[in-house]
């Protein structure tokens, strides 16, 4: 909580994750759509921040999110409304309180996220801003229930039903996803990472992504789904990077390509620069590249941005928390 004066609006802060799969195996889609997926999430220092201004006015019957505002570098293209999932997600803690522990007066609520995680480009922003606001809401209206959490495997089935990516970014550090991404076990690995990443001006849908790798398989175009991380487990466990890069994976990354080829030369770009390795970031069209140190990730985003057109780089530091109120 940041301030709290008399019956003056409380603001509670949380941080939201970005996170980069060190490996994707996605396998053949299910009945539901989805495609079952066999991946290793790294949480990353880069982050969103959420923050949650409880109004006061718990006198009104229906409360609900009474604005949300979208600032920041990657503002663009970001709903300021209830097609946000950071408003979603407070929704969806009020109506478990309402249902599990029933109807009492609870105030409105604000929103405000402050996007630096480029948005649809496969980092997981809008899970991470999810996260966050579950987080948030919470503990804001845990405090009129009064209660403290409303429980992990709760928050954990309230943001799986978000998305596949939230309750990885509600975890953070380094899990292996199983599922839709969303069954998750904690991974054990050494030392920290450094990632330069590359963001581009237009974002890529994450389902035409899956469908056009299904369409690739079809054709014989595309590999049999990588379903294995022994490799790369063992390379996490190592805390080598110069390993750890060897056995970055995406399946979806012809994908990618093959929707967005200008990527290639991002690619390029960064491997001339000097990184470790690069790879399409989950379905694009980030670039994540591993460096031997913070110095090369700083020269490398650089460098490829201003070598690529429509790019922005930043870099990161992994692994690290999943969403914290602070
Ligand atoms: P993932 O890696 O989980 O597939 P992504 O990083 O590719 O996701 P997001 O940044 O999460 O993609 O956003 C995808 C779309 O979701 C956006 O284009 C936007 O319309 C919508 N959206 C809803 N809420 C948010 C949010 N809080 N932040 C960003 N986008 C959001």
């Amino acid at each position: 909580m940041n301030a709290s004066h008399g019956n003056e609006p409380i603001t509670y802060t949380a941080h939201a994750h970005a996170k980069v799969n060190v490996h994707l195996g996605v396998a053949e889609p299910r009945e539901d759509g989805f495609h079952e997926l066999v991946t290793v999430f790294q949480s990353l220092s880069l982050h969103d921040t959420v923050t949650l201004t409880d109004l006061g006015n718990a006198e009104v019957d229906k409360p609900r999110v009474q604005y949300l505002k979208v600032s920041g570098p990657h503002e663009a293209g970001v709903p300021e409304d209830d097609t946000n999932l950071a408003w979603t997600a407070v929704d969806r803690i009020m109506q478990h309180l309402y249902v599990t522990r029933g109807g009492i007066k609870i105030p409105e609520v604000g929103l405000e996220i402050h996007k630096a995680i480029p948005t649809a480009g496969g980092m997981a922003g809008g899970s991470a801003d999810a996260a966050a606001a579950l987080r948030l809401a919470e503990r804001c209206y845990g405090r009129y229930y009064g209660i403290d959490s409303v429980g992990d495997h709760i928050l954990d089935a309230l943001g799986a039903a978000l998305g596949s990516d939230v309750p990885f970014t509600l975890l953070g550090g380094t899990a292996l996803g199983t599922g839709r991404g969303e069954q998750l076990t904690s991974m054990m690995t050494r030392g920290t990472y450094h990632w330069a990443l590359i963001a581009s001006d237009r974002g890529l849908s994450t389902p035409s992504v899956f469908r056009k790798l299904d369409e690739l398989r079809d054709a014989g175009r595309a590999s049999a789904p990588a379903l294995d991380t022994t490799e790369i487990s063992q390379a996490l466990i190592s805390g080598d990077a110069q390993r750890v890069a060897a056995h970055l994976h995406n399946d979806l990354q012809p994908a990618a390509l093959s929707l967005r080829p200008d990527l290639r030369k991002t690619l390029e770009a960064g491997m001339d620069a000097g990184a470790l390795n690069g790879i399409v970031s989950g379905s694009g069209p980030t670039c994540a590249f591993l460096c031997a140190s913070q110095e090369d990730a700083e020269e490398i985003a650089a460098q490829v941005s201003i070598e690529i057109p429509g790019t922005k780089g930043v870099v990161a530091q992994g692994p690290a928390a999943g969403a914290e109120v602070l």
